[in-house]
């Protein structure tokens, strides 16, 4: 058995192999970028007014003819003298002789001509070309994950495709011969069977949505089948239950006949004990323990920062925050407690129903508490550590 901080150092010093794909722009929110982006063109690309309004050359004057007029989207050029107004228009490019932007809301209008009742500075309201970005300079790099601005001003630089970190596929394997699915009452001895759901949902939260999910009986043989079939298809296989102590686990021998190398089991935690994380080649194999708030919080504190990981995410754990308990609680146990609670205005209460079956309370948690494995109580008043469950990397 090992420590938490032990387990976690096992996964920061998991290698991930770098996956690739390139897609369109449209196609790339929430993925991580994997290159580096330089600027194809200057933005703006050609001096662009700032306002409706009139482009003169500045001088001491404040009357000029208007001569012509400059919409969005010109491209004619424009000749200016002294004294003289071009009319135009935000966003239409500036005639080259013109070197200031009178905003219209500060000029009066007569016939052919303007006077500007506020004279604004030389250079006002005119946009130099590369104002924004120049041609070549970096301007987005590997490891930003993409939202809307950035998909947005990749769009302005006229980029159509972009290189982003694949998020890897992901398998559900359910173990259990006690389950049965929702829809029919339930039979004698039986329970619904609800991690595959919940992991499903909690790979969706995270952005996986095309999840496989396997079904196998209490058998190492079903087992080993099952685990192969799940690998074929899988760059990160989750499998829920069958990885304790009793004569029907069978997960831990069936990862072995198929050549998954353990690289660590049972940590010193609760709920989730009995975690197994292994490796055969580049895929990767979680067996979290079958008890629902087991499996979940096993999947909040390994398993996602892994995914995120293999994802291209630099910063992967979810954050800690220090709040405040309003409750006491005594950790008797000598291990790392990972308890149900809710945080509010840096308070932060532990619900009921800690044990590792109940999702009861589960549902309405914010956080995991987290009580070190050498601390034996926490008092009101204590500050704590939180793991926040709602920012969860989106
Ligand atoms: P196991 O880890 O297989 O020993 O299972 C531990 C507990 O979790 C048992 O009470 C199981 O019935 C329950 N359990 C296992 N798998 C599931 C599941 N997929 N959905 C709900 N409960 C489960
Ligand atoms: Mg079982």
């Amino acid at each position: 058995m090992i420590p938490v901080e032990h387990a976690l150092h096992i996964i920061d010093g998991t290698v991930v192999a770098e996956h690739i794909k390139k897609v369109k722009i449209a196609k790339s929110l929430g993925y991580i970028l994997a290159e580096d982006i330089s600027a194809p063109i200057n933005m703006p690309s050609f001096r662009q007014s700032a306002m409706d309004g009139y482009a003169i050359i500045w001088s001491d004057s404040t009357h000029y003819t208007v001569t012509e007029e400059a919409q969005a989207g010109d491209a004619k050029h424009i000749p200016l003298q002294a004294f003289e107004a071009v009319r135009i228009f935000t966003g239409a490019k500036v005639p080259d002789d013109a070197d200031t932007v009178v905003m219209q809301e500060h000029v009066t209008k007569q016939d052919n001509s303007i006077t500007i009742t506020k004279m604004p500075n030389k250079g006002s309201n005119v946009r130099p070309v590369g104002e924004q970005v120049s041609t070549g300079d970096l301007v987005l790099k590997k490891g930003l994950k993409l939202n809307e601005a950035a998909i947005g001003f990749l769009a302005g630089l006229g980029i159509k495709t972009v290189a982003v970190f694949k998020t890897p596929k992901v398998s559900i394997l359910v173990t259990g011969n006690e389950l049965q699915k929702q829809g029919k009452p339930l039979k004698e001895g039986a329970i619904y069977e609800s991690n595959s759901v919940m992991l499903k949902m909690a790979l969706h939260r995270f952005g996986i949505k095309h999840v496989k999910v396997f079904h196998t009986k209490d058998t190492l043989k079903a087992t080993k089948k099952s685990i192969k079939n799940a690998l074929a298809y899988s760059d990160v296989l989750l499998i829920s239950g069958g990885i304790s102590v009793g004569d029907y686990d069978f997960v831990k021998e069936a990862l072995g006949k198929n050549d998954v190398d353990e690289l660590f089991y049972k940590i010193n935690q609760k709920p989730g004990k009995p975690l197994w994380f292994g490796k055969k080649d580049q895929q990767f194999v979680f067996a979290l323990p079958g008890n629902p708030a087991s499996a979940l919080s096993c999947f909040y504190v390994y398993v996602l920062p892994l995914l995120k990981k293999c994802s291209g995410y630099s910063d992967y754990h979810l954050p800690r925050i220090q709040a405040k308990s309003d409750t006491e609680f005594k950790n008797t146990s000598g291990k790392t407690l990972f308890l149900k609670a809710c945080l509010k205005d840096g308070t932060v209460s532990i619900l009921p129903s800690q044990q590792s079956s109940m999702l009861n309370t589960f549902a309405t948690s914010n956080v995991l508490l987290m009580v070190p494995e050498d601390v034996e109580i926490i008092k009101k008043q204590d500050i704590v550590t939180c793991i926040n469950l709602e920012s969860y990397g989106n």
